[in-house]
């Protein structure tokens, strides 16, 4: 595991502050940061070795995302090309893993665009409306998702449709189906818009205007499409936890770094008590996400499917994550806020888990409910 951790560490080395920064002046997407992850094998670690994988577990995946970010780089340009590819392997069919999972493996196909939210369906994924109607041997794909990253770095789609109308359904996690959109067929029956947020995040409005995809892009059977993307969540919470970790650390190897070398009133800053015991209980809590994020992985890479773990690793993650960057920018002072430190692009970047991909409040609803029995809320 050191030896993952170094090589990744020296991987990122190569990508310093400077080119972040003008990636996120320019709001462009890090291509050559992305390809030397996939010349390294690191966005394929977990594809079995039976499809060319090195058949790496979680917690290996855990190691190159935390890295990652700790460097100061930003994995949400290309988390998702290392789980996304689990939805076919779990629930695909042998045709499916043969012709997508080896190529995926190699680096030469991008599956990292992954499609459920809608303008009316965030937290709630049952109430999405897009729409995907069999005919003959094609599905016609219609409706929006919002939100959708990195559609236009990929080849290829997960996509969360309704192959049931939702009022000929018995249970509203019913009539949901996934599939596997060949986002270099789709022509203009797709329409992408950008839409800019507060970080250099590629992500988009997507329409679907009568989309036409063969029968056999279904993954799986019809309608147990909510239950695949909730089956791909707990490596997604576990995984993203790892970057707020990363995160986390980040931000108080930069605060350490400048209270020691800080000097006001004639001592470093360091020195004061409000400003080193904010550091250390951050610190603290960073520590106490990842061994909670270790458990997760750990309790996974076992085979252990309950969502409870992996949502609360993502959860104290990100809040810790959080809580250190704005002790990293108060030990800053002022020059937190000079975009050439890094630290406000650190800053903005964080602040994405506590809300995607699952708000922090459902998973305390989550937890509220399937740990300690209370009663359901929604
Ligand atoms: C940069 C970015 C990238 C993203 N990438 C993707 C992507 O690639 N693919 C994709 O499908 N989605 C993506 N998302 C969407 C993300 O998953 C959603 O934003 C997230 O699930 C929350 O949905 P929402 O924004 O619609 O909030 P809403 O569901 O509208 O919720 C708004 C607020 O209300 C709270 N809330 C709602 N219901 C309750 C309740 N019952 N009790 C208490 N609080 C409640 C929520 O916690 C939240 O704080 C991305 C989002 C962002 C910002």
């Amino acid at each position: 595991m050191e030896d993952l951790r170094r090589a990744v560490r020296d991987l990122c080395l190569q990508f310093d502050d400077a080119y972040w920064q003008r990636l996120d002046e320019a709001r462009e997407y890090p291509e050559a940061f992305v390809d030397a992850l996939t010349r390294g094998g690191y966005l394929a670690c977990l594809v079995p070795e039976a499809y060319g994988g090195p058949g790496l577990g979680i917690a290996e995946a855990c190691v190159i995302l935390e890295e990652i970010n700790r460097s100061g780089a930003n994995s949400a340009a290309c988390h998702a090309q290392m789980y996304t590819m689990g939805t076919i392997l779990r629930h695909g069919s042998d045709e499916q893993k043969a012709r997508y999972l080896p190529a995926i493996a190699r680096g030469e196909l991008r599956l990292q665009a992954f499609a459920v939210t809608e303008p009316d369906a965030g937290s709630d994924t049952t109430s999405i409306q897009t729409s995907a109607e069999k005919r003959g041997d094609r599905y016609v794909v219609s409706g929006q998702k919002v939100f959708i990253s990195r559609v236009q770095h990929s080849d290829l789609m997960v996509l969360l449709a309704r192959t049931t109308p939702r009022d000929q359904i018995a249970k509203r996690t019913d009539g949901l189906s996934v599939f596997l959109v060949d986002l270099r067929t789709v022509g203009d029956t797709i329409r992408v818009r950008p839409t800019r947020t507060m970080i250099n995040h590629e992500s988009n409005e997507v329409f679907f205007d009568g989309m036409e995809i063969p029968a056999d892009s279904l993954v799986g059977e019809e309608g147990r499409g909510f239950h695949y993307i909730l089956a791909g969540m707990n490596a997604e919470r576990i995984l993203l936890a790892s970057e707020s970790v990363g995160d986390g650390l980040y931000f108080i190897d930069r605060a350490a770094e400048y209270a020691n070398s800080r000097q006001v009133f004639g001592r470093p800053i360091g020195q004061n008590q409000g400003i080193q015991f904010p550091i250390a209980d951050a610190y603290m809590e960073i520590r106490a996400a990842a061994a909670m994020r270790d458990a997760a992985a750990e309790a996974f890479d076992g085979g252990q499917t309950r969502g409870a773990e992996p949502n609360m690793a993502k959860y104290l993650a990100s809040r810790a994550a959080w809580k250190a960057a704005n002790v990293a920018m108060d030990t800053f002072g002022g020059w937190g806020m000079a975009s050439e430190y890094g630290l406000e692009r650190k800053f903005r970047e964080s602040r994405l888990y506590l809300v995607a991909p699952v708000a922090n409040n459902l998973v305390l609803s989550h937890v509220a409910q399937h740990v300690l029995g209370l009663p359901r809320s929604f």
